[in-house]
């Protein structure tokens, strides 16, 4: 049917959908996977509820992404017209990492969005921290007292007393640009707890502290976990390991419990935990005694000269003779030797070891936090891991694994402010020399110990209290108002921290908030846009919206807006900071959210020439897609840029170990028995606990009131071996005592094969709890009871499980499960690597069967001993604390928010 004039006007000016593709998908009965761009303000779907009826229901589909992990996967939210609300979240197919697919988190946004307990409105409180009693503010109040409470602490002239300290960051620099305006060091993050490990062994190879596999094309896939992949990059990953294998790539998974992928690989390798530089080693050896390494990559692009001209000086200086002492270097790593560390058939390693020998340059190979974060040493897991690569020759290449930088774009921000004049040693303290980066698992150890303290801290989707080792040092920390002036917890839902703070002011979930996003997902460079879509609705709608939080639920606001907003605040006017939140289109104006965001978009390459294909400006054609691919693979750039190391090359031989005082480990190698070796395990009742491997339906602060995931995960049994449980005497469902260096907890069994003998394992994420006066979570909460035992011990017992209640949403009284879980994190020991600075997750534990009065749920810490053990470890870092040149870490190694240059050298240092 021909259309009439109105309708061509109003369909070439997007105000109805497009006539002639909807007519030429009809006549040629072609059906789309997903509805045309053009079409997404005007998407009309049949009520699914209301059939047999055909009802319909009109949608604005606004993209946006997910905040669930550090992936970004692309979101679709449904708005539903007649309600103006979010109805549901699907994928978005014009985001290249995700292509349209999500994990089970992604739609389950909608259940955090609607959350019935949600925090709605900025709280201060009215009792003693900690005592839960709160009272509603404005926002006006909220940055009125909180700014002052910034300028006075700025005034003094103190660059480490306000602090952020950041659990799931999901933005690109935006933070670290206000805290550079503020002029303090006082970014602090969760790395030290999640991938410090890995990022150090990268590191010392080539700087780049993050690997980015090529999955989809490769030739064998070697994942190292204990959370892969359900944690970084769950679904991009997961979607590309299976176009691998579906071409017929080899999967090998090393892990000491049968994970989720490790269950569909082909090869499943439970290596003892920390055991794994062993086997990459014993690899490696079959590599060069193979001959499949790649020459021309050895010979050009590894130091090896240097480490000839260090260590073997009178030898010739020819590739053919490094190769041969090379041979030498590792010929103590047998099939044998690597067997018997990981305590898997030599038969295994060999087998294994033959397909990663034949991989050539399509070995794409991963380990995140895992492996490489579990162990004392366990920066050795990925140092090792990329010797694999680096022989291979499959450093960058089509197939193989890249430095995740040459695949992340790093946004231009229209401002750039100084770097802080100062250095935070809380964050950085100078025994910790190679940390990656901020030693935030032992803060609260500092500050006991008075190395420092800090007038305002800001924890921003974060939860320590729950998600770190030795939870009541946190506790102890935040309720002494000498040690911590100010808490404030900005947080979409409540948590075990924010109970413990002086505000908690409510900040958006993944559809209500902007954001940039990119990340190396796979081996194309993209930029998304999280952007908050009852803001983008409204826009095409017409109104105008001046702050987010005039669209969110309650007085949800956004980080961004709020920044600003503060900052502007603090500056009195003489403090120059104002000067950094001007607009750069309008001289002398304070700058809005969407021109920050239209200058940056402006500047990502390729992006100003697709959007004036479709007539739109940058920061259109962002809320139109959702995301823009910049380049679709980013493989061999070193063949232009080279390696950002002293060397200029991959560092096999490394002079920074030397002169930092390492020297033992100028190599890769495997010279560390860890804590939990089996040598340092001897007793029969004495276990290595493996507590860090991830549920792929959880995330640590906000996932407990997602109702969905909270149903399908809700409690972390002990998983044991059969051979164990009989050794023990426990079945099935029967409690276990597990004491750890601090402490204990009392958990059920999970009897199962699925777990190495000798290993136990427990989930993260659940054994979330609240006090009687606490709100919020309750899907998924047990009621505690925290007791001061007076001798220095701590006791937390479950008053009550999981219950339901009536409230506006029908499924809050249809819980069924009561079980929530233990929370066995409070007990575990902070354990910093004194090289990495990473918190060794593994713990020693020992078993027994609980005493009567030891009950399902119950926890124990002793403070003393927490300290003790802390001092223990910090003791290490201490005995080897080396500065040449005065430097305080590496010059040339990676540091968030980096001061002046001249921070960089200890203060007493003397030329
Ligand atoms: S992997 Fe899952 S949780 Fe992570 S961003 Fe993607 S959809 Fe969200």
């Amino acid at each position: 049917m021909a259309k009439t004039f109105i309708e061509s006007i109003a369909q070439k000016l997007r105000v109805i959908p497009n006539l002639d593709r909807a007519e030429a998908n009809v006549a040629t009965k072609k059906l789309e996977k997903f509805p045309h761009s053009d079409d997404w303000h005007h998407h009309m779907e049949l009520d699914a509820n209301a059939w047999p009826k055909r009802v319909e229901k009109n949608y604005s589909l606004v993209p946006t992404t997910c905040f669930n992990c550090e992936s970004a996967c692309g979101l679709l939210a449904f708005v539903d017209k007649e309600s103006g609300q979010v109805a549901k979240l699907e994928g978005n197919p014009h985001h290249p990492g995700s292509r349209g697919r999500n994990c089970a988190k992604g739609p389950a946004t909608i259940n955090q969005l609607k959350d019935t307990e949600r925090i709605l409105h900025p709280m201060r409180r009215k009792g003693a921290r900690g005592s839960g009693e709160w009272e509603k503010i404005t926002w006006d109040e909220a940055l009125d007292e909180i700014s002052t409470k910034i300028r006075a602490s700025l005034k003094t002239g103190a660059k480490d007393r306000v602090v952020y300290h950041v659990g799931r960051p999901g933005h690109e620099g935006y933070t670290n640009r206000v805290l550079k305006a503020w002029g303090v060091d006082g970014h602090n993050s969760h790395t030290n707890i999640c991938s410090a490990g890995a990022r150090t062994g990268y590191a010392l190879w080539h700087k780049h502290d993050r690997p980015s596999p090529d999955h989809a094309n490769a030739k064998v896939i070697l994942l190292t976990s204990s959370h892969l992949e359900t944690g970084h990059y769950f679904n991009p990953h997961a979607q590309r390991i299976l176009e691998g294998m579906m071409d017929g790539a080899k999967l090998i998974v090393i892990d000491p419990r049968l994970s989720n992928t490790a269950a569909m690989a082909d090869h499943w390798v439970p290596t003892w935990p920390g055991s794994e530089p062993a086997l990459f080693l014993a690899w490696a050896k079959m590599i060069l005694e193979q001959g499949t390494y790649d020459r021309p990559f050895l010979e050009n692009w590894v130091n090896w000269e240097m480490w000839l001209d260090a260590d073997h000086p009178n030898e010739p200086k020819t590739f053919e003779r490094f190769i041969e002492l090379l041979k030498d270097e590792y010929a103590m790593y047998t099939p044998e030797f690597a067997a018997e560390e990981c305590r898997i058939p030599v038969e295994q390693v060999i087998e294994v070891g033959n397909i990663v020998a034949g991989a050539g340059e399509a070995l794409s190979s991963h380990v995140w936090r895992s492996a490489a974060i579990g162990n004392l040493g366990g920066w050795q897991v990925s140092r090792t891991l990329h010797f694999l690569n680096v022989l291979t020759g499959s450093v960058g290449t089509k197939g193989g694994t890249a430095p995740n930088s040459w695949a992340k774009y790093k946004p231009v921000l229209f401002d750039e402010p100084p770097a802080p004049d100062g250095w935070n040693e809380l964050h950085f303290p100078p025994e910790y020399t190679m940390s990656h980066f901020e030693m935030s698992h032992i803060l609260p150890h500092l500050v006991k110990e008075g190395r420092g303290t800090m007038d305002v801290y800001f924890t921003r989707v974060f939860n320590p209290i729950w998600t770190y080792p030795d939870g009541f040092a946190w506790m102890d920390m935040l309720q002494n108002e000498e040690s911590v002036g100010c808490h404030i917890a900005m947080t979409p839902t409540w948590n075990e921290t924010a109970f413990f703070a002086d505000y908690v002011l409510p900040m958006g979930h993944s559809a209500e908030r902007h954001d940039i996003n990119s990340y190396a997902t796979s081996a194309g460079k993209w930029v998304a846009f999280r952007q908050p879509v009852l803001r983008e609705y409204a826009r095409r709608e017409g109104r105008e919206v001046e702050f987010t939080h005039e669209v969110n639920p309650g007085e949800v606001w956004e980080e961004d807006e709020f920044w600003n907003e503060l900052s502007w605040r603090i500056d009195d006017g003489t403090m120059g900071i104002r000067e950094h939140f001007m607009s750069p289109y309008r001289p002398g104006k304070k700058i809005t959210i969407d021109e920050y965001y239209q200058y940056t978009f402006e500047r990502v390459p390729g992006l100003p020439k697709a959007a004036k294909a479709e007539g739109l400006t940058e920061l259109e054609y962002m809320r139109k897609h959702g995301a823009f691919l910049i380049e679709p693979a980013t493989y061999k750039k070193h063949e232009q840029e080279g390696w950002p190391t002293p060397s200029g090359k991959q560092e096999l031989y490394s002079k920074t170990m030397i002169e930092f005082g390492y020297p033992e480990h100028a190599l890769p190698h495997y010279r560390i028995n860890s804590h939990v070796h089996p040598s340092n395990l001897e007793g029969e009742d004495e276990y290595c606990l493996l507590p860090n491997f991830r549920l792929p339906q959880h995330i640590h602060s906000r996932s407990a009131n997602a109702k969905w995931l909270v149903e399908i995960a809700h409690k972390n049994p002990i998983w044991i071996h059969p051979k164990d449980a009989k050794k023990l005497g426990v079945e099935e469902g029967e409690l276990l005592k597990i004491k750890t260096e601090i402490g204990w907890f009392v958990d059920k069994v999970w009897v199962t094969e699925s777990i190495k003998p000798g290993v136990i394992g427990c989930s993260h994420h659940i054994g979330r709890w609240r006090r009687k006066q606490d709100a919020g979570n309750r899907f998924m909460t047990n009621e505690v009871k925290i007791e001061d035992r007076g001798d220095g011990k701590m006791r937390m017992r479950t008053i009550s499980g999981v219950e339901s209640w009536d409230s506006d949403d029908p499924d809050t009284s249809r819980i069924w499960w009561r079980d929530g879980g233990v929370h066995q994190n409070i007990t575990h020991a902070v354990q910093p690597d004194p090289i990495s600075g990473h918190h060794c997750w593994l713990q020693k534990v020992w078993l027994s069967k609980p005493g009567e009065d030891e009950l399902y749920g119950d926890v124990e810490v002793d403070m003393e001993k927490s300290m003790a053990h802390y001092k223990k470890w910090n003791k290490w870092a201490k005995q080897r604390e080396t500065h040449p040149r005065g430097e305080r870490r590496p010059l040339w190694f990676k540091r968030p928010l980096a001061p002046k240059p001249e921070h960089f050298i200890m203060k007493d240092h003397k030329e």
